[in-house]
């Protein structure tokens, strides 16, 4: 159902130009029998999925890797030894028509070792050449190069990028069901890609890249809005109702970043437990465009706001 649900959600978004599908490790070591070792990612212990991305890292669909995932068909390329016998920067190519009449190309290049790329519209040409460094003649050689690999590096490292947004501040959550690191896995996932799409409207308003919150602030604060929003927090027991905010902006301090104290839209204009309280002190009205001294805040933003015969900015800023 949650995967039913995410990949809707995730396929919604137009997708942009260059895609590629790669593997995904979700890290586990416990016992199951779908474990997979993928000495090539960050964690090469866990369970395979299969993951379409674009060059951002933005996730479009995944799929769970099962013994019955679909290849494919009628492939057999040259093995590692013939090309490395044809030397450095030899390949092989095939290609290939599905059932649903997709054309996919296949080719396996050999550089150091083997890598095997395959795509439904770049191919081994115009071939071109890169540059490597030849241990056994110490200098600069010249190295064949398809065009599929080229593009590749240029374009279409996106699952890779998934990956490493995914390892920095990755839930931390033990458990020897597997389906449960699945669960958290999948919404670490959902967090990323919603900065990605967070990241690519700031891109189109033109919002300098200072200016946008780094991940770790954009977790803090969707953290917040959903533990905050549609809740009235004098409600909860033993604890002030504005506990919540204060550890809210400790924290983002840590993340190196000082951010208004304002809380978000979905906080805001929830309508739920916003009561007006007086303070000791005066300090400035938040809502944008007064600059009047008040002591009355709002009990659940903990932002001080005016009320008086001239304007209502409390009620301005809560809808
Ligand atoms: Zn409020
Ligand atoms: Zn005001």
């Amino acid at each position: 159902m949650l995967i039913d649900h995410l990949r809707q959600e995730f396929r919604k978004v137009p997708m942009t130009e260059h895609l590629s599908v790669d593997e995904q490790i979700v890290p586990f070591k416990g016992v199951s029998s779908l474990k997979q070792y993928n000495p090539k990612k960050p964690s090469k212990w866990g369970y395979k999925i299969f993951v379409l991305a674009d060059d951002k890292g933005y996730v479009y669909d995944f799929r769970p890797y099962t013994v019955q995932s679909r290849r494919l068909p009628d492939l057999s390329f040259q093995s590692d030894k013939q090309l490395a016998s044809k030397g450095r920067g030899s390949y092989d190519e095939w290609m290939t028509t599905s059932d649903s009449g997709v054309t996919t190309y296949a080719v396996k290049w050999y550089d150091n070792k083997a890598v095997c790329l395959s795509s439904t519209f770049a191919t081994s040409q115009p071939q071109q050449t890169c540059v490597r460094y030849d241990r056994k003649r110490k200098e600069e050689v010249e190295v064949p190069r398809p065009n599929i690999v080229k593009l590749y590096n240029e374009h279409m490292g996106g699952v890779d990028l998934q990956d490493q947004l995914l390892t920095y501040y990755r839930m931390s959550f033990r458990s020897r069901k597997y389906y449960l690191r699945l669960v958290f896995h999948l919404f670490d996932m959902a967090v990323v890609n919603s900065w990605l799409l967070y990241r690519r409207s700031a891109v189109s308003l033109k919002i300098p890249e200072k200016k946008q919150y780094a991940l770790c602030d954009f977790k803090l604060k969707l953290a917040f809005s959903l533990t905050a929003s549609g809740k009235d927090l004098r409600k909860k027991r033993g604890r002030p109702s504005t506990d919540a905010v204060k550890v809210n902006f400790e924290k983002k301090k840590k993340c190196g970043r000082a951010t208004k104290p304002i809380p978000e839209d979905d906080i805001r204009k929830d309508g739920i437990g916003h009561f007006p309280a007086f303070s000791a002190n005066r300090a400035t009205c938040k809502l944008p465009g007064c600059k009047s001294k008040v002591r009355m805040y709002c009990l659940k933003c903990n932002v001080y706001l005016c009320c008086d015969q001239k304007k209502n900015c409390f009620l301005d800023f809560h809808q």
